[in-house]
């Protein structure tokens, strides 16, 4: 028996049902093949025992089924880039990978994209834009996640702030629940109110509730252009509190982010960017539109961010200066990885209104654990990625990252915010959803998830605390 199978994995009759579910080829147990699939972004491991890779929404329905009837968990794949461990298995149990359902066809005249959850996200805006659209969610992982994992965490980048998570942009969902039933939920149209809203439900479920085989995405058109500007401000805090004054204009920004000094240093380190000293933290703000409305629009934004400690506003003058302002911004995760490697990234949300304060309270926290925080993230959503950059050789430092964390946590429940935007739960942050969430509601999530999943096989371990 391979190394990867743990004392609950059925025995021969599971496998031989696999095999006639799906083609036999895409049954595999090799433990070296399984152990490219015990893994995500997160540090967690667990070495599945099958990894099946069908290719059709009968052919998971089939696989569910089995799995329930044999009591072995599943849990769904897309890449593997989620960072919460949510697409981490059970050690023993059967990864379903949607890499063999990639179709996706564009409807141009609904404005509609019907998708296999397969499909990565950067396919799917190259076939929408080829129409003139595309899907807004855009997380920098784009060009390695999938429409599945996006769905499945509600993963959504700069762009939210003006058009949605993925929450505000599907439609429908086909899927099969924990028992092998097929749903389906929402409708084909921009507008319908029959029944209760399980997509938004299954949305951000993190494969708890359901198998995605099947969205049906709203598409948006591009806009005929774009402006970035690069605005600086020698306090980090008054960068922070101007996100609100953008905010509460009229003019939405497409993008909205914000990066502190630490980050800043990285940026100058990483691209060589041309960043006066005094600069202590920079939004990059974007707006699009029609051509003759971004010279208005930018001055709108320009405008509002005018005030306390602003050092610069400036607008990108042409494409290439505007693609060089995204690639540092988009550098920034790695190259903070690369100078610590055992960072903890929390993306956590606040009220735009308390940006300034937590900015400030962020501080506070770092000077008293002695732990180096720096934050950069989608600020007009209030989003922050807060890092926590943690020596492993250091005890001291250590000992605190737990206080550190809570502390972290504690702050933006307090300024009424939520402890994940985009990332999820998973087996990360479970254990500080109790935090957020009253045991009432918790209780009523824990029903919710029996009745679409009473044999517990889908994902189990994932996303409530312990205990
Ligand atoms: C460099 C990098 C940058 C990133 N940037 C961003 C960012 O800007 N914004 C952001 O939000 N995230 C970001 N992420 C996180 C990650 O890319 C996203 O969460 C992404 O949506 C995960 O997609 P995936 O295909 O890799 O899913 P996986 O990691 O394979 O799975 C994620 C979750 O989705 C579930 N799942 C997958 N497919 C299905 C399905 N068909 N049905 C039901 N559940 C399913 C899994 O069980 C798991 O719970 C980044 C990650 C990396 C490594």
């Amino acid at each position: 028996m391979p190394d990867n199978f743990s004392a609950h994995t059925p025995g021969a009759q599971f496998f031989h049902e696999l095999r006639n579910a799906v083609r036999s080829e895409n049954v595999r147990t090799d433990p070296a093949y399984c152990w490219a699939y015990s893994y995500d972004n997160s540090r967690r491991q667990n070495v599945p025992a099958v990894v099946v890779l069908p290719a059709t929404h009968a052919q998971v329905a089939a696989v569910v089924t089995i799995c329930n009837a044999h009591s072995v968990p599943v849990t769904a794949r897309g890449l593997g880039t989620g960072t919460a461990g949510a697409a981490v298995p059970e050690t023993g149990g059967l990864v379903l990978s949607t890499e063999n359902m990639r179709n996706c066809k564009i409807d141009a005249d609904n404005r509609v994209a019907v998708v296999q959850p397969g499909c990565i996200n950067g396919d799917l805006q190259r076939a929408a834009a080829q129409h003139g659209f595309f899907w807004p969610p855009d997380p920098t992982s784009a060009e390695y996640s999938t429409i599945g994992g996006n769905l499945a965490c509600n993963a959504a980048g700069p762009r939210a702030v003006k058009y949605g998570t993925p929450r505000e942009n599907t439609l429908g969902l086909r899927a099969v629940t924990g028992d092998g039933v097929e749903i389906r939920s929402g409708c084909y149209t921009t507008k319908g109110v029959v029944g209760y809203d399980l997509t938004r439900l299954i949305i951000g479920s993190e494969g708890t509730l359901a198998v995605i085989t099947e969205a049906t995405l709203r598409l948006t058109p591009v806009a005929e252009g774009r402006r970035a500007l690069r605005i600086l401000y020698t306090s980090a805090a008054a960068a922070a509190r101007a996100v609100s004054r953008i905010m509460a204009q009229s003019t939405v920004p497409c993008a909205l982010e914000f990066t502190d000094a630490e980050c800043l240093q990285l940026i100058r380190n990483y691209s060589g960017a041309d960043i006066p000293a005094a600069a202590r933290a920079m939004l990059i703000v974007e707006v699009d539109g029609r051509l003759d409305q971004l010279d208005t629009a930018a001055a709108a934004i320009a405008a509002a961010a005018a005030g306390e400690a602003l050092l610069e506003c400036r607008a990108a003058k042409n494409a290439d200066e505007t693609k060089l302002l995204w690639q540092a911004r988009k550098a920034l995760s790695p190259a903070l990885r690369n100078i610590a490697p055992k960072k903890i990234n929390e993306d956590v949300v606040v009220p735009v209104s308390r940006l300034g304060d937590f900015v400030v309270a962020l501080k506070q926290i770092s000077d008293t654990h002695g732990i180096l925080i720096v934050a950069f993230g989608h600020a007009g959503n209030g989003n922050l990625h807060v890092n926590l950059l943690v020596d492993p050789d250091d005890t001291r430092q250590t000992q605190q990252i737990a206080a550190c964390l809570q502390k972290v946590f504690a702050t933006v429940i307090d300024f009424g915010g939520t402890l994940s935007g985009e990332h999820g739960i998973g087996y990360e942050k479970k254990e500080f959803v109790g935090l957020e969430i009253e045991p009432a509601t918790l209780a009523l999530m824990k029903r919710i998830k029996k009745e679409f999943d009473p044999g517990n096989i889908l994902n189990p371990g994932k996303l409530f605390p312990s205990n």
